[in-house]
């Protein structure tokens, strides 16, 4: 299995590619804003992509949903709470971010994602797990000891949460009672910035309060 990073976007939002190297089958997750060298890359090694998960709806994340579905024919995911958002520039934050961005819309997802679903994808297990706080249908995906965690933990920082439908409490639930119960050994792959660990979180990171030491 081979992870490769994309930093997409004008807020350099992290897209990150999974791929089963044997069945040359990749999971894309997070597609944000101008994929078309990620696509470009797929495409120039033949690679099938299987689905299109989505951590959240923000416009930096979704941007290239489109566009990736086209280009493989991939079935989009992501949580119900904020499946209206992929259709709503509003809901999305691209209508409020026109500095940054035109008004972005996609066409609705073909999966919900839940709480403790296991998605069987490229030969490998995703767990769903839903992390709400920096916004209500953020979820992180484990595969294996790889958490890709959006934007609700940062290399020692974490999700803001004064977006609509954010809320600090539910962020440092998901953060203390989900993320931090994994092994310490996990990688966190986040929705912006350099990967980090779990454990390396649990000594360092200077937002969550009350961290178990
Ligand atoms: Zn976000
Ligand atoms: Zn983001």
């Amino acid at each position: 299995m081979k992870i490769q990073s994309y930093e997409l976007g004008p807020i350099q939002t992290n897209a990150y590619v999974i791929t089963n190297e044997e069945l040359n089958r990749a999971v894309v997750i997070d597609p944000g804003m101008n994929p078309g060298k990620l696509i470009q890359r797929l495409q120039d090694a033949g690679t099938t992509v299987e689905a299109i998960l989505l951590t959240h709806a923000h416009f930096d994340h979704m941007g290239g949903v489109d566009e990736t579905r086209k280009a493989f024919g991939a079935p989009v995911y992501i949580h119900d709470l904020e499946a209206e958002w992929l259709t709503d520039p509003r809901k999305n934050g691209s209508l409020r971010w026109s500095e940054v961005t035109a008004p972005l819309v996609t066409d609705e997802a073909e999966y919900a994602l839940d709480e403790g679903q296991m998605l069987k994808l490229i030969g490998l297990e995703f767990r769903v797990m839903h992390t709400p706080g920096h916004s209500p249908g953020s979820v992180s995906f484990l595969c294996g000891e790889h958490l890709f965690s959006g934007d609700v933990l940062f290399r020692q920082s974490v999700g803001r949460t004064d977006l609509p439908g954010g809320a600090e409490r539910d962020l440092f639930d998901s953060i203390r009672g989900k993320l931090y119960k994994l092994a310490p050994q996990t990688t966190v792959y986040p929705g912006h910035g350099p990967r980090t660990s779990i454990g390396y979180e649990m000594q360092n990171n200077p937002y969550v309060p009350g961290q178990p030491r």
